[in-house]
């Protein structure tokens, strides 16, 4: 609608004292939608700022029949030089802690039989935390790759994952190792990876560890 079109109709409703204008937002994906139309759809993205610095667009990587998601915050250096998710040190030990805890556990899951992804698919400058703004206009395209994968369950890595999915801002300490939901979806939160990597958080590192073996043993057994 044109700018003076729109004017002129918020003008009527003003003088008819109508105070709220509910808008009606498009379903969550559209029908028949895919990993491969959501990542054209993100295409050369330059929806919000963080376009200007990074290298890749970071999509995903994976499973797409996958029976858990995990979801971390935004790429690295590393991320952003490959456009593959979690592959520098943060990654090595996402993928370690996967798969040691599974091999222990007895179930036979690898990193490749999982889906990994990230709540903004570009790499914040500084790595500092996504902005909200950054969230909400990445968030959609996270929101629709998890409902194509439909997985049995999600694993939020750490606060930004858990605010983007459950909007809670209480701290991971908190929330971890319990059970929320996505549109149905049981998400488990648990510790980033990242912070796993600093080496006095040893009781995180083995909180995390158990937060791992619920979370495979509610998918597998
Ligand atoms: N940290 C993240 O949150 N995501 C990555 O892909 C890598 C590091």
């Amino acid at each position: 609608m044109e700018r003076e079109a729109l004017k002129q109709r918020l003008t009527f409703y003003r003088d008819i004292k109508v105070n709220t204008l509910y808008v009606r937002l498009p379903g969550l994906a559209p029908e028949n939608d895919t990993l491969a139309k959501i990542s054209a759809d993100i295409g050369d993205c330059k929806r919000c700022q963080l376009h200007k610095e990074r290298h890749k667009v970071v999509f995903g990587d994976g499973n797409e029949h996958a029976k858990i998601v995990f979801v971390g915050e935004g790429p690295g250096a590393d991320e952003d030089a490959q456009g593959i998710p979690f592959v520098g040190r943060a990654g090595q030990l996402l993928t370690q802690m996967i798969e040691n805890t599974a091999s222990k556990e007895g179930i036979p899951v690898k990193r490749s039989d999982v889906y990994i992804c990230n709540v903004v698919k570009c790499r914040p400058p500084e790595n500092r935390t996504p902005e909200p703004e950054e969230m909400e206009i990445c968030g959609q395209f996270l929101f629709r790759q998890l409902s194509v994968i439909k997985p049995k369950a999600i694993c939020a890595l750490g606060a930004t994952a858990a605010k983007a999915l459950l909007g809670r801002k209480e701290g991971v300490t908190r929330m971890r190792g319990n059970w929320f939901k996505w549109n149905d979806i049981p998400v488990m939160v648990t510790y980033h990876p990242s912070y796993l990597l600093r080496a006095y958080n040893v009781d995180a590192k083995r909180e995390s560890w158990e937060d791992l073996k619920k979370l495979l043993h509610f998918v597998y057994d």
